[in-house]
């Protein structure tokens, strides 16, 4: 199943994409489903209902919480969490409750995750692929899922509907709620997709853990 795991709605200031657009297009852009996470909010979950849509795409919670050490996408068994956590502390925060959190744009010129973070696995899954970074600022993000033995996922980090599905993750079970893909990221059993280069088509970074049964 195809995931784009990180895509913002107008819940976020800086976007403009609204759920009903994601709703919509998301199957034309390949999807199966879609990972709601907002700037440091879960509100969507009093606007939408999560899980399986009448048109079957996959509408999971999350969110894209900031810290002064790195961004880190949280998807966990909580419906909101304090704001103003250091990384670290937000990190183990989320492994103690059952959560599971992915560092965003580790590499990005901005808002990069402080690379201690990794080393020591405080977080063990990387988005070695964004859909707005640079390709040396992914390229960086890679080495360091090599260097430290974490894993990597891909997501477009949508703000706009033509952003939606640019980068996305392939799982190899079947998703339908948020505690399948919390066990999915925890069992590490998924491929991130390689960004897709000038005349390149896009294709799945080998993986150590297996091969894909069923993309
Ligand atoms: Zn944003
Ligand atoms: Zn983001």
């Amino acid at each position: 199943m195809r995931f784009d795991l990180h895509v913002h709605t107008t819940l976020s200031s800086c976007s403009q994409l609204t759920l009903e657009e994601i709703v919509s297009f998301a199957g034309a852009k390949g999807l199966d489903g879609v990972c709601i996470t907002d700037h440091d909010t879960m509100a969507v979950r009093q606007v939408f209902k999560e899980g399986v849509q009448d048109n079957g795409l996959c509408v999971i919670f999350g969110l894209e919480y900031a810290t002064e050490e790195g961004d880190f996408l949280l998807f966990g068994p909580f419906e909101e969490i304090r704001p103003g956590l250091a990384a670290a502390e937000l990190l183990r925060y989320v492994e103690a409750s059952g959560g599971v959190a992915v560092a965003a744009h580790p590499c990005r010129r901005t808002r990069s995750t402080r690379e201690n973070l990794i080393k020591d696995h405080l977080c063990r899954i990387v988005e070695s692929v964004n859909g707005r970074n640079s390709h040396p600022e992914n390229k960086q993000a890679a080495s360091w899922c090599q260097r430290y033995n974490v894993s990597q996922v891909s997501g477009s980090d949508a703000h706009a509907l033509s952003e939606l599905g640019m980068a996305a993750t392939r799982f190899h079970e079947p998703i339908h709620s948020r505690s399948d893909l919390i066990r999915s990221l925890k069992n590490g059993s998924f491929t991130a997709e390689r960004a897709a280069e000038e005349g390149d088509t896009v294709t799945g970074i080998p993986s150590s853990r297996g091969h894909e049964a069923n993309p």
